[in-house]
């Protein structure tokens, strides 16, 4: 066993998956769960797809590509705005794409149309997170020139919030997208089958009933993954957390003036540290730093430990309060969304599961 380690509890991300799975459906939502915050982990996957799950999505062409080479055949969506110069993989590997460019959609027609395949195409619409999708005023026309492309199929719109903005999900703004709807069906005598509404952040508003009535896709990862919603800071009712744990190791251990001795300069990231002087402090280093992971999202799961601060490749923890701890001791802890993906990433964290 090597660390700094990731352990996944397999059972608990199964449990959440089938959670959300069942509470979506008692609303008539269906769940494409979302990958790239563990990088499509085939474990996790089949975790997820154990769950109930049926539908996937991913950020990147190269997770997508992983999955179907681990024999995972579930329909899977690129979620991220597909690159010109994807195209072709995009076509190959994906059913279909989250899109807000005809420019590229009309590129993938053409790929679709010369490889004998359709690809599945959400509209975004940009309901004022202001990151991806069209803005309102846009859409019906853009579907217009869409539905008439030989190789794409519409199948519908979605939204993303949360995320750039921090706007927070609402009634008002969920509506935006079955407005629309609406309109283009009436306009077009087209159905729209998928009206994709939200991400974990938008649980919450189904929770409260403030949900427009007609979104029927949640694209969920977080709430999955970690049990967390940070848009909204709590914790997602019905699921389990510390699914995902950072374990890593104790490599120096002692006691040591808390305020550094010498002229302050800048620490290694160019940034002016300043310290409080607490006296003597039991302190241990364990083997992690910030080119391992966002170490602002970290959580010391004994709540008797702190963390004071990291380097590239040491993390140094306040253990005054805490007992047991020797080198070569673990110390465990909780990540943020962030914090994970950065674990995920690094090709010097193990992952292992449970
Ligand atoms: C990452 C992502 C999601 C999933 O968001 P969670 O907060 O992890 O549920 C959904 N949709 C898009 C477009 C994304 O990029």
């Amino acid at each position: 066993m090597s660390y700094p380690q990731v352990l996944i509890d397999l059972h608990k991300i199964r449990h959440n998956a089938n959670h959300i799975v069942n509470l979506c459906k008692q609303n008539k939502i269906e769940v494409m769960a979302i990958t790239k915050g563990v990088c499509a982990l085939e474990q996790v996957v089949r975790a997820m797809l154990g769950g109930g799950v049926k539908k996937l999505g991913d950020a990147r062409i190269d997770n997508i590509k992983h999955m179907r080479n681990k024999g995972i055949f579930a329909p899977i969506y690129l979620i991220r705005i597909p690159m010109l110069s994807e195209i072709k993989d995009l076509v190959f590997w994906a059913d279909g794409s989250l899109n807000s460019e005809i420019e590229t959609i009309k590129a993938i027609s053409e790929e679709a149309q010369a490889k004998g395949k359709i690809h599945k195409v959400i509209v975004m619409v940009d309901v004022g997170d202001l990151r991806e999708g069209f803005l309102p005023e846009d859409v019906v026309e853009a579907v217009g020139q869409i539905i008439n492309l030989p190789g794409v199929e519409f199948e519908g719109l979605g939204t993303n919030v949360g995320c750039y903005g921090g706007v927070l999900p609402s009634c008002d703004n969920t509506n935006i997208l079955v407005r629309l709807a609406k309109e283009i069906e009436k306009k077009y005598k087209v159905k729209v089958k998928t009206i994709s509404g939200g991400s974990t952040v938008t649980l919450d508003l189904l929770e409260k009933g403030n949900l427009a009535p007609g979104v029927n896709q949640f694209r969920i990862g977080e709430a999955i993954l970690l049990g967390t919603d940070t848009v909204n800071h709590k914790q997602v009712p019905g699921t389990f957390q510390n699914t995902i744990v950072l374990k890593t190791e104790v490599v120096e251990l002692k006691t040591k003036p808390s305020k550094p001795i010498g002229r302050i300069g800048r620490d290694a990231f160019g940034n002016i540290p300043h310290f409080e002087d607490k006296g003597l402090m039991k302190r241990a280093i364990v083997a992690l730093g910030r080119q391992d992971c966002m170490i602002e999202g970290l959580k010391p799961m004994d709540a008797t430990i702190q963390i004071i601060g990291a380097s590239s490749d040491h993390l140094i923890l306040d253990v005054s309060k805490s007992n047991g701890i020797g080198i070569g001791s673990v110390v465990d802890f909780n990540m943020s969304y962030g914090a994970m993906l950065g674990t995920m990433t690094s090709k010097y964290i193990d992952k292992t599961f449970k």
